[in-house]
């Protein structure tokens, strides 16, 4: 069921709602952004999603076709979410579940995982050892 939730990062500064659907699957990617920062989204729709503060703190990074913002605190380094230009679904905002503040861990450990080769763009494809993502 979609509902609201809302995130932060780890300082405050950045503070986000989002429509999410934790029956959905989330994703783990083995790419080189999110092996790096282990980041774990779920998807949501560009109207689901809404910033409520922190703008001014936001940093982007870009790399390879520059079409995906990978978005950073620039105080605390957390990544709460990144913007997906060019994707199989359009425009979709990854929400790091790891942010949600209204989540226990009980719910948290029930969403269901995806892992993709997003290293090999095979984004419909579990990569061959992804046990560590
Ligand atoms: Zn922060």
């Amino acid at each position: 069921m979609r509902r609201t939730y809302r995130g932060s990062c780890h300082c405050g500064a950045v503070a986000f709602e989002a429509d999410l659907d934790l029956e959905e699957s989330s994703y783990r990617c083995n790419c080189s952004i999110c092996r790096r920062t282990r980041f774990w989204p779920a998807v949501a729709r560009p109207e689901g999603f809404r910033l409520l503060s922190g703008e001014s703190e936001l940093t982007e990074y870009r790399f390879n076709t520059h079409s995906n913002v990978h978005y950073f605190c620039r105080r605390c380094g957390v990544r709460p979410f990144g913007v997906g230009n060019e994707t199989p679904i359009g425009k979709m905002y990854g929400v790091n579940l790891g942010c949600l503040e209204d989540v226990d861990d009980e719910t948290l450990s029930r969403i269901p995982i995806t892992r993709v080769d997003g290293r090999n763009d095979g984004w419909g494809d579990e990569p061959r050892f992804g046990g560590y993502l």
